[in-house]
């Protein structure tokens, strides 16, 4: 989508902290980030959310969640925790799906 900041970042219009890069995602650090180690992982193809996933996604999703637990593994993270904001209501604020890979702090539970 050509107004979609992570679809330039993932086509390389726009410049990020690429760690990983393959034909069908990209995960770079966050540009904030609320732990000492913030990589978000997203798919190159604009998918707007979770909710917005298809039948036809089912690998792609697959992949970015092994891809996260390689990620975290070569970080060193042990605990990690991954996150996809679906929706305003739930913090997303950049409407191409991603999940946020955080780790090298304690995290509580409820997230609240
Ligand atoms: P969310 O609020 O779940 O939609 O998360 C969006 C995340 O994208 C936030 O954590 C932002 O800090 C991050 N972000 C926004 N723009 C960039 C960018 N250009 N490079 C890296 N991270 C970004």
């Amino acid at each position: 989508m050509s107004d979609c900041i992570f679809c330039k970042i993932a086509n390389g219009e726009i410049q990020a902290q690429i760690i990983y890069q393959d034909e069908d995602l990209v995960a770079f650090k966050d540009l904030n980030p609320q732990a000492p180690s913030h990589i978000l992982i997203i798919p190159v193809k604009h998918i707007e959310n979770l909710a917005g996933a298809q039948e036809q996604d089912a690998l792609l999703l697959g992949k970015i969640q092994l891809a996260a637990a390689k990620i975290a593994k070569e970080l060193g993270l042990k605990d990690f925790r991954l996150v996809a904001n679906n929706g305003k209501g739930a913090g997303q604020s950049v409407f191409h799906l991603h999940y946020h890979l955080m780790g090298g702090r304690r995290f509580l539970w409820p997230a609240g």
